[in-house]
């Protein structure tokens, strides 16, 4: 298929961090009316034509309809342009949500988009509506935009051809998965402090069953029972290692959603997830050591 001049490819992985930002705010475990918009930024390269959108970046959530920065974004936003920069990224566009709202341009978007396409024409407003990703197979939820003229401020704009590259109907299966996890475990201002804590309880807990294991064993060991002591042994490890997968395989989905924090969240949270991070590696792999 030949691709149309000024056409845009988002990658898989800017995609996701879209999708999961906007729906963190607005989904069905949350009530309607406190749906909240999300908006981020996106980096990537002009190539020709052509816009290659890399990376997307959450910046904040608010719930009434205009999405404002507050001056601390900018701080830390001057800080991702640095490390985009390094990669030999910059800012190609912007997107934010309307959950359940038509994809469109508002008044407010078309300023937003009009400071961004002035000094780079080939900028790019991306609009998502989670609902349209939810309920058809085929829809990817999002609209691009980009104005007629930016120079002028009406409002005048029009759609813009797109694709996420290489996805297939496997891919949006996959990203709908992802998105309930999103509502499971993701949901909300809170969601960071909770996976984290969830973590650090599921190390306090296996640890201490392992130990309440241990000191079991000891006492049937000083009763002189071998045969009894073997026999606990492999019963309960058996338990706690089954115990133990399950709260692995749950809690990575759970870390690997920390990867779509917003700009604020990332430089206040980013000490603490390391080191539950590496408190999490730590336990994973002593646990391991300790069962074979
Ligand atoms: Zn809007």
């Amino acid at each position: 298929m030949a691709v149309m001049d000024g056409s845009v490819t988002i990658s898989q992985g800017a995609y996701i961090t879209i999708i999961a930002s906007c729906y963190r705010f607005a989904n069905p475990g949350i009530f309607k009316n406190d749906w909240a918009e999300v908006q981020g930024a996106l980096y990537g390269r002009n190539e020709g034509g052509l816009v290659h959108v890399q990376d997307a970046i959450p910046l904040a959530h608010l719930s009434h309809i205009a999405v404002q920065m507050q001056d601390a974004d900018y701080v830390a936003l001057s800080a991702i342009e640095e490390r985009m920069a390094s990669k030999g990224m910059f800012q190609v566009g912007w997107y934010h949500s309307h959950p359940d709202i038509k994809l469109m341009l508002s008044l407010e978007d078309v300023r937003t988009q009009a400071g961004l396409q002035k000094p780079n024409p080939l900028a790019i407003a991306l609009v998502f509506n989670h609902v349209l990703l939810m309920d058809r197979n085929d829809d990817p939820g999002l609209k691009a935009f980009r104005l007629d003229d930016p120079s002028t401020i009406e409002i005048k704009y029009h759609e813009v051809p797109f694709e996420v590259a290489g996805a297939d109907g496997r891919f949006f299966a996959e990203a709908r998965a992802l998105l309930a996890n999103v509502q499971r475990s993701f949901s909300g201002a809170s969601a960071v402090n909770g996976i984290l804590g969830r973590v650090e309880k599921a190390i306090k807990d296996i640890t201490t069953e392992a130990a309440g294991l241990k000191e079991h064993l000891a006492t049937l060991s000083r009763q002189g029972d071998p045969a009894a002591v073997a026999e606990a042994r492999a019963k309960h490890l058996q338990r706690i290692e089954a115990e133990f997968e399950k709260k692995e395989r749950s809690l990575r989905v759970q870390l690997d959603l920390l990867d779509h924090l917003e700009l604020v969240e990332r430089q206040s949270f980013s000490g603490r997830i390391e080191d539950v991070k590496g408190k999490w590696a730590e336990f994973e792999r002593s646990f391991r050591g300790n069962m074979k």
